[in-house]
């Protein structure tokens, strides 16, 4: 897609450190990474979320994803990594065309989960009812 930097990466019109491809799948290192070893996996058709991508290409997007994962990890001696996808502005995805993140986990490594919020029980229940039915087959 034009005007889409991820697109024009998998193309080669713009640089990056890129490590791994399939079919599917391109990896390479973001460029302003949360630690070392931070890699994006993106598809290589342009999707701009979750929503529009097609469970297969998502199967393909994931388990690249954990490869990815698992090897960033080792390759910087994390015990851990975090797989993120940021879907939607709100969500903090500014780049448009669907990719996850691995990120390389250290102890204090000054990174923090998100922050709890209480939920009153009965909100709770209500919210499990509605997504019972949303996705009832
Ligand atoms: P998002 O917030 O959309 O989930 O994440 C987009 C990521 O892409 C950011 O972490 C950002 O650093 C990375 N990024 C943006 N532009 C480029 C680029 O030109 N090259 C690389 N390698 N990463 C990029
Ligand atoms: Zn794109």
């Amino acid at each position: 897609m034009e005007n889409c930097i991820f697109c024009k990466i998998i193309a080669g019109e713009i640089p990056s450190l890129r490590f791994y491809e399939d079919d599917a799948v391109v990896a390479f290192l973001d460029i302003q990474p949360a630690n070392p070893g931070h890699a994006l996996i993106v598809t290589k058709k342009h999707y701009p979320t979750m929503g529009e991508t097609p469970d297969a290409e998502l199967g393909r997007l994931f388990a690249a994803a954990k490869k990815v994962g698992l090897a960033a990890a080792a390759a910087v001696a994390a015990p851990g990594f975090n797989i993120i996808v940021n879907n939607g502005t709100v969500a903090g995805q500014i780049i448009p065309h669907v990719h996850v993140h691995a990120i390389p986990r250290f102890e204090d490594d000054g990174h923090q989960h998100w922050a709890k919020r209480s939920v009153p029980e009965e909100k709770m229940k209500a919210i499990a009812v509605q997504l019972q039915a949303a996705l009832k087959a």
